[in-house]
C-alpha cells in the first residue's frame, strides 16, 4: 500500500463497501418447488411476479434507510403522491441466468447501476449508492432462487425489475421528499416463443421519442408513455415496433423505443447510431460493439440518416439490421414501413444470429467470460 508522508493511503479503493443488511420476512407459505416448476412452464414476458421484492426507503433527513425484502404485493400510496401526477419514475431492466452447475449470475450490473444514477440525476431524484442496488439483486434473487429457470430451459431467465418511485403526498410542482427504491423480479421465457422472427418498423414521422435536453438519455417511464401513441400508429400500419427520428431534423435513425439499433454492411462495416443525449445508451448496445470489434469488424458510432439506410438497403450494400437490448437480446429487423413506402430485408441475419449466440453463450456461462461482465448472485 503506498504511503505519503507516513500517513496511510486512504483512496476509494481501499474503502471496501459495506454489504447492505436487508430485513428479511419470508412469505409465511412458500410456494413448492412443484408450483414453481409449473408455472415456469410458459411464463411469457413481465406476467409472473416471484414470492418477494425488495423495498428501500429515502427522506432528506435520513436518506436511504430500512433496506427490507419482503412478501411480493401491492404498495400502499396516497392518491396524491408525487409519482402519479408529475411521472418521477425510473428502473433498470436486467436478468439472472442459471448456469448449468445450478449458479446465478447476472450480466454487467454496475453499468445498470450507473445508469439508474445517470437518470435518478436527469429525474432530480436522489441517487442510490451502487452497492445498495447490487446488494438488493442479491437478497431477493436469494430469496427468490427457486423461481430462476434452470440451465436447460434455453434461453429463459428471472427479468429484473429495479425501479424508483416519488412517493411524497403533495401536488407542488418540485422534486419529491420521499422515494421508494424497489426491486421486483419476473421469470421469463424466451422471448420468441416460436423461433426467432425478424421484427417489422414503422418510421414514426409525426412522433418523436427525445429531443436534445430532453430525458431521452435517462431509463424513465415517461419515455415511455410517450412512445406508445407512435407504437399503436405503428401497429396500426401492420409493424410491430416504432423507431424514432431525431427530433430537429428528423432525418437521423434514433432507435426503438426500447431497443438500439445496428446496421451490417457487406464490407464488414457495422454503423450504430451515436449518442447524442437523445439516445438510451443500451448494456447490450456497448457489448454487442466491442464483440464486433473484437472480431476485426470496423464498428462506427455515428449519426445515420433514414436515407442511408433506404439506399443501403436498396444497393445491397446493407445487408442486416438488428435492434438489441436486454429483454429481446438482438431481434433482426425484416421490414421497415413509412407513410408512402416500405422495404424489405433481403433475409440473410448471419451477423446478427452468431453475434447473438455468442452473448448468450456468455451470459449462460457457456462461453468464458473474457471481459468479466458476469456477476455472481447466489
Ligand atoms: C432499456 C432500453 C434500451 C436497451 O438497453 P439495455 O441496457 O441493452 O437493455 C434501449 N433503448 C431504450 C429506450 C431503453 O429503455
Amino acid at each position: 500500500m503506498p504511503t505519503t508522508g507516513g500517513a496511510a493511503y486512504i483512496g476509494p479503493m481501499t474503502m471496501t463497501p459495506t454489504s447492505t443488511s436487508f430485513a428479511v420476512t419470508e412469505r409465511p407459505e412458500r410456494r413448492s418447488a412443484e408450483e414453481i416448476a409449473q408455472l415456469l412452464e410458459s411464463p411469457g414476458f413481465g406476467n409472473l411476479f416471484t414470492e418477494h421484492m425488495a423495498l428501500i426507503d429515502w427522506d432528506r433527513e435520513q436518506g436511504w434507510h430500512d433496506p427490507r425484502v419482503v412478501p411480493y404485493g401491492p404498495i400502499q400510496l396516497d392518491p396524491s403522491a408525487a409519482v402519479f401526477h408529475y411521472a418521477q419514475e425510473i428502473f433498470e431492466g436486467m436478468k439472472a441466468y442459471r448456469h448449468a452447475d445450478g449458479s446465478i449470475w447476472t450480466f454487467r450490473p454496475e453499468r445498470n447501476a450507473e445508469r439508474f444514477n445517470a437518470s435518478a440525476r436527469r429525474l432530480a431524484m436522489p441517487e442510490l449508492p451502487p452497492t445498495m442496488f447490487l446488494d438488493a439483486i442479491k437478497e431477493v434473487v436469494t430469496v427468490d432462487q427457486g423461481w430462476v429457470p434452470s440451465a436447460d430451459s434455453g434461453e429463459t431467465s428471472l427479468y429484473l425489475r429495479p425501479f424508483m418511485i416519488a412517493t411524497e403526498e403533495a401536488l407542488g410542482v418540485r422534486p419529491s421528499n420521499r422515494y421508494l427504491f424497489s426491486v421486483i423480479c419476473s421469470p421469463a421465457g424466451a422471448y420468441f416463443s416460436g423461433g426467432l422472427k425478424p421484427v417489422s418498423l414503422w418510421v414514426s414521422e409525426h412522433y418523436v421519442r427525445a429531443a436534445a435536453g430532453g430525458t431521452g438519455a435517462a431509463k424513465c417511464g415517461g419515455n415511455y408513455a410517450s412512445s406508445l401513441a407512435s407504437q399503436a400508429e405503428g401497429i396500426e400500419h401492420g409493424c410491430d415496433q416504432v423507431v424514432f427520428l431525431d427530433a430537429q431534423e428528423h432525418r437521423y435513425v434514433e432507435e426503438l423505443g426500447g431497443m438500439n439499433l445496428f446496421f451490417v454492411y457487406a464490407d464488414g462495416r457495422v454503423v450504430t447510431p451515436e449518442l447524442t443525449g437523445t439516445i438510451l445508451p443500451g448494456v447490450t448496445r456497448s457489448s454487442l460493439i466491442e464483440l464486433a470489434r473484437e472480431r476485426g469488424l470496423d464498428v462506427q458510432e455515428r449519426r445515420f440518416t433514414i436515407d442511408e439506410w433506404r439506399e443501403g438497403v436498396a444497393s445491397g450494400e446493407i445487408t442486416e439490421v438488428f435492434a438489441c437490448g436486454t429483454a429481446a437480446v438482438i431481434t433482426p429487423v425484416g421490414r421497415l414501413a413509412w407513410n408512402g413506402g416500405e422495404l424489405e430485408m433481403a433475409g440473410g441475419h448471419e451477423l446478427t444470429l452468431s453475434l447473438r449466440q455468442e452473448l448468450l453463450d456468455i451470459q449462460y456461462g457457456r462461453a468464458e467470460d473474457r471481459h468479466g461482465w458476469l456477476y455472481k448472485l447466489v
